[in-house]
């Protein structure tokens, strides 16, 4: 039996709905630009790049209703609503028609971003982590599992602040589907039970600040709600 240092850190997870299980959370995946409106929006070509991803730490995702206290190093705090895809069998290489296979279910996500770091990054080719990756970046809600999730790749994907909406989309508009998604990031690295992949964004990103509440969600998925705190 192995012998640590110290207590080990606590495993990450996210909420099961209807569950008191919660589940563990190896590595986080995040497409980029998979909505066609978003990628314009953000300056892009939306003609079907292969997609790509990045990464955020296992340990930044938060359950709905915790509040975020607004993060350091950034002025242009922005949301992201995504689906978030749970994988619960691992496999590398896996064809599309395979991947429904290795899901485990579904949640909603928002990846928050600092976009001015983002766009500096950019500009320098420099890599994105410090824009995406940051504590308590992937706020998350409690999962629904894929066989009580009608059909992931079609519903009303939103999110408001304050009350107001600012995203409303559709996932019929992603750009890569759910099992193209999971195809394309098994090719490049062996997915394991407890990933989870945030699937990218619609139209309307924008500001957050202190004191801001959002609510979002997902038709047959789910919802999720926060507050922006003050920064710690
Ligand atoms: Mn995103």
């Amino acid at each position: 039996m192995t012998s640590f240092a110290f207590t080990p850190p606590p495993v990450p997870s996210v909420a099961i709905e209807g569950s008191v299980d919660r589940f563990p959370v190896r590595r986080i995946f995040c497409v980029g630009r998979n909505y066609a409106d978003h990628a314009r929006e953000m300056g892009g070509d939306p003609s079907r790049e292969p997609p790509f991803f990045f990464t955020k730490p296992a340990d930044t995702v938060v359950d709905s209703g915790v509040p975020i206290p607004y993060p350091a190093l950034t002025a242009n705090l922005h949301h992201e609503i995504e689906l978030v895809i749970a994988i619960g069998r691992a496999g590398s290489g896996i064809s599309v028609a395979d991947a429904g296979q290795h899901i485990w279910g579904y949640g909603v996500g928002v990846d928050l971003t600092r976009r001015d770091l983002q766009d500096e990054a950019k500009a320098a080719r420099r890599p994105w982590d410090w824009s995406k990756g940051f504590d308590r970046s992937a706020p998350c809600g409690a999962l629904r599992a894929a066989a009580r999730v009608n059909e992931a790749g079609k519903g009303r994907i939103w999110l408001a602040v304050n009350g107001e909406t600012r995203q409303d989309g559709d996932l019929a508009q992603m750009i890569w589907t759910v099992p193209e998604i999971v195809a394309a990031c098994s090719a490049a690295v062996r997915l394991e039970p407890g990933d989870l992949i945030f699937t990218g964004t619609p139209a309307g990103v924008g500001p957050l600040a202190v004191g801001d509440a959002v609510t979002c969600g997902i038709d047959g998925v789910g919802t999720l709600e926060f507050r922006v705190a003050a920064p710690e």
